[in-house]
């Protein structure tokens, strides 16, 4: 908890706070310029001004802050994957989230919750076992339940629906969300307060690469210099990486997600089915999200189908049942890069000081602080991976060390 919400909720008297500075004007040069005013961007800033002592950075962002998918995300936060190098990454980045709400002195709504994952196949049990294995190696907290501790937990949930019934669950203790905008914002406000350049409405248009090296950076604004680049742009990852000359196995889907009106608590624990394709979660609002698997095919748009609503709202309800007589309030879509192995891509790129911040798919969002961190140490070595993102290098495919982590992604995010 902020000791500033204890502090200010037990006086009278409120600190009007400026969000961020007003902006500079932008300068013809910069030692490290972001490209992405997301989450990812920004927690990268912060750790190279933070740990790094690295100020003289702009982050460039052509919308407004967050407005990405950082905050069209379904804000789950969880470490229960399949693979070691998985886990040992995301579970560092939980245990990251924890403490931000103190750290930016600033709430993030950081809600700890649990998720409980559904197994209706033998084969799933199975995957589960592994999982649950693996997680207690390194860290998290996760356990394989039955039918009647599954009863126990989530009272108003289906164990039948439909021809898929309930044999076993994951339960992942360490499950939880945060606020997704408080997150960037949070990030935005430290970065600026230790001399970090933001600037909104800055598109980066063209990449200048000069005897393999990146050297400046071509925007609506005017050509920057800088000394390195980060691109931290999610779903747009292999249209920039195209303009840097470098070939990108990522492919681009729109993931969808909508959200109920609101109802008293009944769901405390995140509840997701990779077999139905849909998790399930109430916000601290009580209003009730509902998410799936990306739509079927590669599309850069972020618009809502009626496809995706009817099917996923059948299954949404066949896992509570009462949810029948819900009213819809939003539904929207985000734009997402994903890799084939489900792993996001870090570090080097084939062009000198352009670093990669990509493939984040429809996970990244938990692994907001962790990945600033690692980037963040990777700018400030000049190049140096850090070892906890060694694994998740461009180069691992045409080596063929893919992180396989589709089964623990699908419907989970
Ligand atoms: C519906 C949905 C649900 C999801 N649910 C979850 C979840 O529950 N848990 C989870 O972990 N992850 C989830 N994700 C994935 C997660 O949202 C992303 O992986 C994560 O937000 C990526 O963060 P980012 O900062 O890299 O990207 P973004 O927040 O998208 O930031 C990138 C920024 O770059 C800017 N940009 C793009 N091109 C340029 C350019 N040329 N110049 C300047 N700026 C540019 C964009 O405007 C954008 O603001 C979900 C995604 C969606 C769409």
């Amino acid at each position: 908890m902020p000791f500033n919400l204890l502090k200010y909720g037990l006086s009278s008297e409120y600190p009007v706070e400026v969000d961020l500075p007003a902006p500079k004007e932008l300068k013809s040069s910069y030692d490290v310029v972001i490209i992405g005013g997301g989450g990812h961007g920004l927690a990268t800033a912060y750790y190279l001004a933070k740990y790094h002592g690295i100020t003289n950075i702009a982050v460039l962002e052509k919308s407004y802050l967050g407005g990405g998918n950082t905050a069209r995300n379904t804000a789950v936060i969880r470490s229960n994957y399949l693979t070691s190098e998985g886990v040992k990454f995301y579970a560092e980045s939980v245990r990251m989230f924890e403490g931000l709400s103190n750290e930016f002195d600033f709430n993030i709504m950081y809600s700890h919750r649990g998720q409980l994952t559904l197994a209706h196949t033998d084969a799933t049990v199975r995957s589960f076992r592994q999982r649950a294995e693996v997680n207690k190696h390194f860290g998290g907290r996760t356990e394989m339940i039955d039918r009647q501790q599954i009863r126990e937990l989530v009272p108003s949930l289906n164990l039948d629906p439909g021809h898929l019934p309930v044999l076993a669950g994951l339960w992942h203790m360490d499950g939880a969300t945060a606020r997704h905008d408080a997150v960037a914002w949070g990030y935005a406000k430290q970065a600026a307060k230790r001399g970090v350049e933001i600037h909104q409405l800055t598109e980066v248009q063209e990449l200048v690469i000069e005897n393999g090296a990146i050297t400046a950076v071509k925007t609506n604004r005017g050509t920057i210099k800088c000394g390195c680049a980060v691109q931290a742009i999610a779903g747009l990852s292999s249209q920039m990486m195209a303009k840097a000359g470098i070939r990108s196995p990522i492919q681009t889907f729109p993931l969808q997600a909508m959200v109920t009106q609101p109802f008293k608590p009944f769901l405390d624990p995140l509840v997701s089915s990779s077999a139905l394709h849909c998790y399930v979660q109430q916000t601290s609002r009580g209003e009730v999200v509902f998410g799936g698997g990306s739509d079927p095919y590669p599309l850069f748009n972020t618009r809502s189908t009626l496809d995706l609503k009817e099917s996923l709202l059948a299954h949404a309800i066949e896992m509570f049942p009462f949810l029948a007589n819900a009213k819809l309030m939003r539904q929207w879509a985000g734009i997402t890069d994903m890799t084939p192995d489900y792993s996001p891509i870090m570090g080097l790129s084939p062009v000198k000081n352009y670093y990669l911040d990509a493939g984040w798919g429809t996970w990244g969002f938990k692994a907001t602080p962790i990945c600033g961190k690692t980037m963040a140490e990777l700018v400030a070595s000049g190049g140096k991976v850090p070892d906890l993102i060694t694994p998740f290098s461009l180069a691992r495919f045409s080596t063929f060390k893919q992180v396989n982590e589709m089964g623990a992604t699908a419907a989970s995010h």
